[in-house]
């Protein structure tokens, strides 16, 4: 062989390890890119319109209907949104922020009623990390019941992705298995619990009676969806569409967890559901174009976006086809 010819193939061979190693290592290379060196810088105070008032110079609080309120943290870059649901008895709280700032003042300044913690999913900037909760319910899904220890569920560091905010991976104490499909009764308001997986394994959205509201976590907001993190799923979301739109109505209103600007709490209607669900069979079926390199973003409608992994990498099986209606 050719000593030309040869190093040729030895430089081609090099750069198909080094794309393989690329592949392989997309998820902590794109971790690496997003962490954040030193504090959070906070964005200037929001106009937040009329039904929001500042709980202090952090905090937003919304009353979105007699005992459910939207404890939102605008100025934080990810704008969370947490919900507070109260019932006669007891109240949930849906999400805790990323804890760069402890929600438990807010959510104690609106209610005496004993709080549980419900994380819509384990991503850290829903789990309060420093913030402790007395009572602490998550989805029973059976591989995480497997890795229960005495109450305890220690989180894996894909799950909860805090080191990109410098938090350390939380052991969850949890009280509570929340079955799918199970409502959990507040006294005089129930919240049912719905598997709507796909930005992650364990998302779930709780839906609300009697004012029928939905409240889903990051599986749909405002903005760009992540359907490219390591344990997302594009079969996964695609289920986790139809189980939502199998529980709403065209009323249904829908509360997320992250806004891209005020005023208020990121609400969305079924019709942004159906829309999310046409965009994944039209993915699926390879008749939509994407737009980047990665990750590949695909329009939803005017308010969202689908951030995916190319389509040679994006996975159309469901994790647990068992858990639909
Ligand atoms: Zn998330």
């Amino acid at each position: 062989m050719h000593t030309a010819t040869r190093n040729v193939l030895i430089i081609l061979a090099l750069l198909f390890t080094l794309g393989l190693l690329l592949i392989s290592q997309r998820h902590s290379i794109l971790v690496r890119l997003l962490t954040v060196e030193g504090p959070i810088e906070l964005a200037p105070p929001t106009q937040e319109g009329p039904n929001v008032r500042w709980h202090d110079d952090y905090f937003t609080v919304e009353a979105l209907a007699e005992g459910v309120f939207a404890i939102g943290e605008p100025r934080y870059y990810q704008q969370n949104f947490s919900y507070l649901i109260m019932g006669e008895d007891r109240a949930v709280l849906f999400d805790a922020g990323p804890g760069h700032r402890d929600i438990r003042p807010v959510a104690d300044s609106l209610t005496d009623l004993p709080i549980t913690f419900i994380p819509s999913h384990f991503h850290y900037d829903h789990t309060g990390n420093t913030v402790t909760f007395e009572d602490v319910a998550v989805v029973d899904l059976p591989y995480l019941r497997a890795r229960e220890r005495g109450g305890k569920l220690q989180l894996s560091t894909e799950e909860h992705l805090g080191e990109i905010e410098g938090f350390a991976t939380p052991t969850l104490e949890v009280d509570d298995w929340l079955a799918l499909g199970s409502e959990i009764d507040l006294g005089g308001r129930t919240l049912t619990v719905l598997y709507t997986p796909g930005h992650t394994e364990e998302s779930i959205s709780l839906l609300e009676s009697p004012s029928g509201f939905l409240f889903s976590g990051d599986f749909i907001y405002p903005g760009p969806l992540f359907a490219f993190l390591q344990n997302s799923g594009m079969g996964d979301y695609l289920q986790g569409a139809e189980n939502v739109l199998s529980a709403v109505t065209p009323q249904t209103r829908i509360f997320a967890a992250h806004r891209v600007e005020a005023p208020g709490a990121p609400e969305l209607g079924a019709r942004d559901v159906r829309d999310l669900e046409a965009t994944l069979h039209a993915i699926r079926n390879g008749e939509t174009e994407a737009t980047g390199l990665y990750p590949w973003v695909y329009v939803v409608n005017d308010r969202i976006e689908l951030h995916a992994e190319p389509s040679w990498l994006q996975n159309w099986e469901r994790r647990h086809p068992e858990l639909s209606p």
